[in-house]
């Protein structure tokens, strides 16, 4: 059974003390993962020492935002996939639009990241997702193309369902409250859906693909509904406990 993978991204949200509160309240909420799905919470690197116990203690994963793909050395201000596996995350994402767009990284790094966290023993959740702009152009397809295959570039030989998953994440639906609509979301993960069988015939059909941009409780089960929807990254109705809660039990 392919089970929905429920992530959050709190961002650069949140003290040590607040994080704490938030994991807690969250695994109280939870008691206990629901077998047909996977939880996952993103933190900021300050407080994964003290909210992956929290998180493990009632099955839920903790995941890194970012790294670079590199085992260690002069890389200030960077932190390490090994560094991260340590203090118990599992998963990494890669390429959020918020990375791509604010923080200038390019494709090319994205699949050195995907490609050198997988092989470090994370899973990797690549994040794709064309702008408004691209979308009024007609180029979601180009786009989505380019981020794939370049974003998987590194990995076709040793990317399975269980170290890879792929976020689709239209960049114009991510924190201002516009949600895809079915039909948009519907057409991208099909068309996500037929590239990644094309670049990986073994295991494309099994990759998740989570839908990301303003999910939110009133939102969550329609979309996890859709055909080839595998789950959802969640950032701003992430960060209150009974909201993502809400979200992960919709
Ligand atoms: C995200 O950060 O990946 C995201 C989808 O944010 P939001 O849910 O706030 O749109």
């Amino acid at each position: 059974m392919k089970k929905l993978l429920m992530a959050a991204n709190w961002k650069m949200y949140k003290t040590v003390a607040e994080g704490v509160r938030t994991a807690t309240e969250l695994a109280g909420l939870l008691g206990a993962v629901p077998e047909d799905r996977e939880v996952l919470v993103c933190p900021p690197f300050t407080m994964l020492d003290a909210v992956c116990p929290i998180l493990a203690k009632v099955g839920c994963r903790a995941g890194s935002q970012n790294f670079y793909p590199a085992k260690q050395g002069a890389f200030t201000g960077e932190i390490a996939p090994e560094q991260l596996l340590d203090l118990g995350c599992t998963h990494a994402l890669a390429g959020h639009s918020e990375r791509r767009h604010v923080l200038g990284e390019m494709d090319e790094l994205i699949g050195r990241k995907v490609d050198f966290g997988l092989n470090a023993g994370l899973h990797m959740i690549l994040c794709i997702g064309e702008t408004i702009v691209e979308r009024r152009l007609g180029q979601i397809e180009e786009v989505l193309t380019r981020q794939l295959e370049s974003g998987l570039a590194g990995v076709l030989a040793t990317a399975t369902s269980e170290n890879l998953s792929v976020a689709y994440e239209p960049v114009w639906a991510i924190g201002t409250g516009e949600v895809a609509g079915p039909d948009e979301i519907l057409a991208a993960h099909a068309f996500v859906r037929a590239k990644l069988t094309a670049l990986l015939p073994q295991e494309g059909p099994r990759v998740r693909i989570l839908y990301g941009g303003s999910v939110k409780p009133d939102n969550a089960a329609a979309i996890i509904r859709l055909d080839n929807v595998d789950g959802v990254l969640v950032g701003g109705a992430s960060l209150n406990a009974d909201s993502f809660s809400q979200i992960v039990l919709a």
